[in-house]
């Protein structure tokens, strides 16, 4: 199985709550526990003008280019730099190098360590986030005729809201969310929002989303399913107050990708939050994921 990964996303963005290096030592730790070798990490190549503006508007994306402070951008909570525009434009590529490697690959699943960018509106930045890349990537796959219809289940402690706006009014995009209630962002309307009240645990988060996600998926029916595995949810993390252990986060990936592989949809999967107190506990759920990820495409190639 692929990762797609590229050390650029790892970029200065002053003292800050968002770990960018996380990314690298997701990489790295995967690595290290002989779960992946280099040949594994796909390097992405930046989403062009045009698969942006499938999704985003020109004015919003010339502020970005020309690095401009306006109402578009400065709700991102992060600075605005060359680096930390190209890093986004970037994962968006990265997004949509993932989907197309779960399109093709016989495992029909790939990790893009990074992207998840939900917050992003067509018109504006919000919440450390500036490109879209779970639209775009959708956007692109259209584009390129390798699908028509697509499935978000956004299981980041925050509500998407950006790709919930993106798709509202398209019955071909089926959004899903299950976010803490009562935190940032502004509510959108996903097809499917689930909001949990505070400290809801295990148990409870996985029940809410089995039951809320296996009809819409067999309703649905995508051709390709974006799962963002947001790390926040974590009882740990600073700017969440549900109560998940790594096990259940463990437990939350094996049902969202294995119920995808059961129904033969192919996913990928995109990082998305995580603010723990301990770094190398966002880390260690983000490579959970992979892991269960990897022993699924294992058990997809011996079955093929
Ligand atoms: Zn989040």
């Amino acid at each position: 199985m692929k990762f797609v990964y590229s050390p650029q996303y790892e970029v200065d963005i002053g003292p800050h709550v968002f770990p960018t290096s996380k990314y690298r030592r997701i990489r790295e730790e995967l690595l290290r526990r002989g779960l992946a070798v280099e040949a594994d990490f796909v390097e992405p190549r930046p989403a062009t003008h045009e698969q942006l503006l499938a999704v985003h508007t020109g004015e919003y994306l010339e502020d970005l280019e020309k690095l401009r402070w306006t109402e578009r951008t400065r709700y991102s909570e992060l600075p605005l730099t060359r680096p930390i525009v190209h890093a986004y434009i970037l994962a968006a590529g990265g997004s949509i190098e993932g989907a197309r490697i779960a399109l093709t690959e016989p495992a029909g699943l790939c990790v893009h360590l990074g992207g998840g960018f939900h917050h992003a509106f067509a018109d504006r930045a919000e919440g450390f986030c500036y490109i879209n890349d779970i639209a775009v990537a959708i956007r692109g796959m259209q584009k390129e005729g390798r699908i028509q219809r697509a499935m978000v289940v956004d299981c980041d402690l925050h509500q998407g809201n950006g790709t919930a706006h993106i798709f509202e009014s398209d019955p071909s995009v089926f959004t899903l969310s299950i976010h803490q209630e009562n935190n940032y962002p502004l509510k959108q309307r996903s097809d499917c929002d689930i909001g949990l009240e505070d400290y809801a645990n295990d148990r409870e988060y996985l029940d809410a989303l089995k039951d809320a996600m296996l009809p819409a998926m067999e309703r649905h029916q995508p051709d390709l399913l974006v799962y963002v595995a947001g790390a926040d949810p974590y009882y740990d993390d600073q700017l969440g107050a549900l109560r998940l252990t790594k096990e259940g986060l463990r437990e939350r990936d094996t049902l969202v990708l294995g119920e995808a592989s059961k129904h033969h949809i192919p996913t990928l999967v995109v990082l998305a939050g995580g603010y723990a107190r301990k770094l190398s506990d966002t880390v260690d759920i983000h490579v959970g994921t992979c892991e269960v990820a990897l022993a699924l495409a294992r058990t997809k190639k011996t079955n093929t």
